[in-house]
Formats: structure tokens, sequence, C-alpha cells
């Protein structure tokens, strides 16, 4: 057989999907799965969306503009004054996706072999983003003791080489719900400035935030019209995941144009996609307002459960829809599967993501899942119930293994 790559042979299976066969059996034997693995929002897209696309006037489902329709680009573009961002239209890119604006982001910033300081534990497609075109995530930890905020500069710096060309952050982030604060932003612009670094921030969460923290994002931040690349999403803001609609959002015109030859490679983002996305961004402001008092509700829910179950930390959570959770395990890798394999509650059990695949550094994250708030608050609580009843089992069984393992026999 021919070889593959050694790219594709390295590259890390989803942790957010790699569980997925063990779910799908549970399933047929008939347990119902409570999803908290994936950032799948349960809110129903706006009526808006279908109506753009139900009452759309087309013979031919052509290709657009590699860039993006202009009539979606100036909308975006619209969204970003609104919050108060002085964007044209010619520095957004539509892109299939959030994921792919982070290709594009990342193919046009850094060469094979070039080194991208992300802190961790990460949105775990990072890696995969970076192995595609062989650059290194150098890793910056951040503790669950902390409640993931960043470091010092000092720490950055210990890790920019001659090879570091940009840093990445989340905010608000996934896996970790912080949103930071702008001195945290100020500090990432000095160390930018310092070493002529990009500072690319994936704000697809941006209206994911609560208790009154504000998001501010990297765009405002003076001085960095250069460096500044944000890569957004109608995932998780419209509840749209399936359209496939996401933008890079740049003042650095040389970038753009880099970024646009890319997009033209490709030909173009989805069509009908564009076509709800256009109509989603005209929804007034008002309309995240519900959105977001039901997930400040389900994290309060998740919260006070999830400190319920003995030897459970949470830290604080601010935004996006995650949470990393400590369990008193010692492989949540091994738990996680176990849960869909061998335990069921009520004839239903938990699918959650396993803490490692957050981390580059080896060995972090092994007793840490990372759960999404995805569901309504009835589900998140029997949920929870279940997870707390699979938790002693878990205990309960490894006891007893490890008891029977030391048996003389
Ligand atoms: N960035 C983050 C932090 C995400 O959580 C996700 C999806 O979960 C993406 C990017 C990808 O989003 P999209 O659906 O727009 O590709």
């Amino acid at each position: 057989m021919p070889q593959i790559s050694h790219r594709a042979e390295i590259l890390p299976a989803s942790p957010i999907r790699k569980l997925v066969p063990y779910a799908d059996a549970a399933r047929q034997r008939g347990t119902h799965v409570y999803h908290l693995n994936i950032g799948q929002p349960d809110i129903e897209t706006p009526q808006t969306f279908w109506d753009a696309i139900r009452n759309v006037d087309m013979k031919v489902v052509a290709y657009s503009h590699s860039a993006g329709n202009l009539g979606l680009r100036k909308g975006i573009a619209k969204y970003y004054n609104r919050i108060g961002h002085d964007i044209a239209s010619d520095d957004v890119l539509v892109t299939t996706g959030a994921s792919e604006a982070l290709q594009f982001i990342l193919g046009a910033t850094l060469n094979p072999g070039d080194e991208i300081i992300v802190p961790e534990p990460f949105y775990a497609n990072y890696l995969g983003f970076a192995g595609l075109i062989d650059a290194k995530v150098v890793p910056l930890t951040t503790r669950i003791e902390d409640s993931f905020a960043l470091p010092d500069a000092e720490a950055f710096k210990q890790l920019i080489t001659p090879r570091t060309r940009a840093i990445l952050i989340c905010n608000p982030g996934n896996p970790t719900g912080i949103i930071y604060p702008q001195e945290t932003l100020e500090l990432l612009r000095d160390i930018v400035l310092e070493h002529d670094l990009f500072l690319i921030s994936d704000e697809v969460y941006r209206e994911f935030a609560y208790d009154g923290y504000v998001h501010r994002s990297v765009l405002g931040l003076e001085g960095l019209e250069d460096h500044a690349i944000v890569t957004d999403s109608i995932s998780k803001r419209f509840s749209a995941c399936g359209a496939r609609i996401g933008a890079v959002i740049t003042r650095n015109q040389t970038l753009m144009g880099a970024i646009l030859k890319m997009a033209q490679a490709r030909l173009s983002p989805p069509g009908l996609g564009q076509l709800g996305a256009e109509a989603l961004y005209q929804l007034p402001p008002t309309y995240f307002d519900s959105i977001a008092a039901e997930y400040s509700a389900r994290r309060d829910l998740l919260l006070e459960r999830l400190r319920a179950i003995p030897g459970v930390t949470v830290p604080r959570v601010n935004g996006a829809f995650y949470a990393m959770v400590q369990l008193p395990v010692d492989d949540t890798d091994e738990f996680c599967r176990w849960m869909l394999e061998s335990f069921s509650y009520k004839g239903a059990t938990v699918m959650m993501a396993p803490g490692a695949g957050f981390y580059a550094t080896p060995g972090l994250g092994k007793n840490e899942v990372r759960v999404a708030y995805v569901l309504n608050q009835q589900d998140l609580y029997e949920a929870m119930e279940c997870l707390g009843e699979g938790i002693i089992a878990y205990q309960k069984m490894k006891s007893l293994a490890q008891h029977a393992a030391g048996q003389p026999t």
C-alpha cells in the first residue's frame, strides 16, 4: 500500500470527536447520551436565516467571489462598526467557518518549522491546523488554580525564539471560559510589538460574556493595525454551525492579499450559507440578550451541580459555553470511554471531551474534561446527576480492580 504522509500520520485525533464510535454503540444499546463533548448549541437558528434561503430567487447555485459576497462583507463590517471598530468590507474575507479562517491565517503567517505560541489548554483543532502546514504550536501553560489567567510577559518572552511568528489566543476562551481583561490584551500588544509578531485572536464566542464581563477585541488595540488578526464565525453567534460561514478580519492589506490567494485556490465559501449569514447580520444587537441570559443560567446550574460532586474542581467561567473541570480520576481518556462503554444511570450516560487533548504538553490535563453546557437546564441537571453517579461507580470499580490485583493468587 502506498505510504501516507508523516504529517497525516502524526496529526492528533480530535478529543471532541474521537469517542463518537463509543457514543454510537451506547445509543445502539438503547442508552441515551447527553452530549457535553461538542460545542453544538441547541438554540434554534433565527427564522431570518431560513427565510433568506427559502425566498432566494436563484436558478444556479453559483460560485461566489473568493473573498465572499460583498453584501455579507459589508454586513460583517457594519457589525464591527457597531461594536466600536473601524473596519471596512476590504478588511473582511468570508471563509468556510472560522476553521478555514484559521487555516488561511496560519498558512499566511507561518512557514514550515515556524512557531506559534498558544496558551494551553486551547481549542484542540489549533494543533491540527498548525500540523497541516508543518508549523509548531509552542504551549504556554495556564493553570486551573488560576482560572486559566495568562501569566506575566516574562513567561511569554521565555518562549520566544527566532522561529516565533505569532501568538494565538482564544477570547472568550474555549475550553477555559476565560475572558481576558484589557490589561492582558495590552500586555500581549506590547509583546507582539517588541518582537514584531502577529497577534491572532479567535473571537467566535464574542457575545458569550456573563456577569457584566465585557469582551474586548484585539482590533481595539492601538498600534496593532498590521499585527492584529481576528477569526470570526456565525456558528455560535447565530447558532448556525452547519452553514459553515466564518471570516478573517484584519486591517493588514498585505496579509489580506496573501489570504485572498489562498481563498482563490479554494474558489469560494458556501453560497447558501452566505445568503443566510447576510440576513443574520441584519438582526438587532438585542437578539443576543435572551441567549446570553440562557447560557448564563446554564453556566450557574452547571457550576453549582459540579461543585456538589465530591472531588470535582471547576474554576471561574465567565464566557463562551465551556468549562475545564478537574475530576477525581487519574485518566479522563479512560473514564470518558468507560462512561460510554460500561455505565448508565436511569438509562442514560454522559459524553465529555477528555482534557489531555486540549494541551500540547504531554501529561497535562489527564484528570480534566471539557464540558460544553449546550443542553437545556433540565437535561444539564440530569447529565450532572448521571456524571456524579458515574464518578462514584468508576471509583468503586477501580478500587475493586486494585484490590483484586493486590490479592495473592
Ligand atoms: N474556534 C473555536 C474556539 C471554536 O470553538 C470553533 C468551533 O467549535 C471554531 C473556531 C470553529 O468554528 P467554525 O464552526 O466557524 O468553523
